[in-house]
């Protein structure tokens, strides 16, 4: 590493709470899908930021929004009435079944929201004390006290923050049976990624959904479904859960929403947005004009540029190729799995060698759950990028 390198490194050491365990990489520059570090040299970035910068780095029709919005208005509360956030609303509402939507500034502030909405709605609309809230193990939902209850992980994400507040219930993945056990009149909601991100690109088994759609009738919880990371087109669909024909009562959305600048929703049917009423719920930045201008502008592209078509298809040939590699290394790679542009290239062995070389090869990706080559590139990455991807991993599982 360079000397530049070595003193950015010491400042973070010296200045930042020690919560990180970053990449041996710093970034200068960012644009499209390459990341420059601090002496111009060019990455190719297979993670846009965890699945954020969707649209590309630094986008220049989303600059414009910005200036243009930042010398308008940027923020007066939401005191205030504001066609910015209309405007979103209004886009978001119409790629979806939901009927109402709440601004937040996070993904766990969304999830955060939902659970409460999930809450207060048996409460108050069902009049039932039903407040529990089951998700599954391996789930990611965000770091807040609920949403770390929430995740199904053990380790440090939870240790040390006890007392953890009650009403939460981990069952293994994609175990119907281990759901019904778990479930109750006290069951508030059942609340699923359609593919869990952090736990290792697993997407939900159609059967698994279909039951909890039986469930849902039989028992009258509500579905929750965690978007955060599986939204606004990664998945090949604008959302994931429009793959299994599911109706959510309450889905999350944050990440992609406003390419990079923070931004959260969590959207819900009619009848189960009955669950809040002035003064339940708040935030003091959420849905400001300028986020909310360039998260419609987001919409726009995405849809102008059909961006879920697009993830979908270089999904089907990207794990096509995947398919390959493995039959070429099988002692090395299990196969590819993942939906539209959240992808990940199972290895037979701990891959952080394999991470660090292609680091080194100056291409960015991620790795979970110790074998899991996590991919979620920016939705406008070009086929010969991912190409490139797949030759130079091949080269490194070589040497
Ligand atoms: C990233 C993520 C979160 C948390 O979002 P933050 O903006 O980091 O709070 C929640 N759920 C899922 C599925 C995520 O991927």
């Amino acid at each position: 590493m360079t000397a530049s390198f070595d003193t950015i490194r010491d400042r973070e050491q010296s200045l930042m709470m020690q919560t990180y365990g970053r990449y041996p990489l710093a970034v200068s520059k960012a644009q499209g899908c390459t990341l420059f570090d601090l002496e111009g040299n060019e990455y190719l970035d297979l993670l846009s930021g965890i699945a954020v910068c969707s649209l590309g780095h630094s986008r220049p029709e989303l600059a414009d929004v910005m200036a243009e919005q930042a010398r308008k208005m940027v923020h007066v509360s939401n005191l205030f009435y504001q066609n910015e956030q209309l405007d979103l609303a209004e886009k978001l509402l119409d790629t979806c079944d939901a009927d109402r939507v709440f601004f937040s500034n996070s993904g766990a502030e969304a999830n955060e929201g939902a659970i409460k909405l999930a809450r207060r709605y048996m409460r108050k609309v069902r009049q039932t004390d039903a407040a529990e809230v089951i998700t599954l193990q391996q789930s990611f939902h965000g770091r807040t006290l609920s949403t770390l209850t929430a995740t199904g992980q053990e380790g440090p994400i939870k240790d040390g923050f006890d007392p953890l507040p009650p009403g939460f219930t981990t069952v293994p993945f994609a175990n119907v049976e281990a759901l019904k056990d778990a479930l109750s009149p006290n069951t508030a909601a059942v609340m699923i990624e359609m593919v869990q991100g952090e736990g290792g690109v697993r997407p939900l088994p159609h059967e698994y959904v279909e039951a909890l759609k039986e469930l849902r009738k039989e028992y009258g919880f509500l579905i929750i479904v965690d978007e955060v990371q599986t939204g606004m087109c990664r998945t090949g669909r604008f959302w994931a859960h429009q793959h299994y024909g599911l109706v959510p009562d309450i889905f999350t959305s944050a990440k992609a929403l406003a390419n990079g600048l923070p931004m959260g929703a969590v959207l819900a049917t009619e009848e189960v947005a009955k669950g809040f009423e002035p003064g339940s719920h708040a935030t003091t930045f959420g849905g400001g004009a300028l986020v909310s201008a360039v998260a419609a502008k987001v919409i726009d592209i995405m849809r102008h540029d059909k961006l879920d078509q697009r993830a979908a298809q270089l999904e089907e040939w990207f794990k096509l190729e995947a398919t390959k590699l493995a039959q070429r290394h099988p002692d090395k790679v299990k196969g590819a799995r993942g939906l539209g542009l959240l992808l990940g290239i199972e290895l037979t062995f701990e891959g952080k060698d394999v991470w660090k070389a292609l680091l080194d090869r100056r291409i960015v990706c991620n790795l979970t759950q110790g074998n899991i080559l996590r991919l979620v590139p920016p939705l406008i990455i070009e086929k010969e990028d991912l190409k490139r991807f797949l030759k130079e991993l091949e080269e490194v599982l070589e040497a």
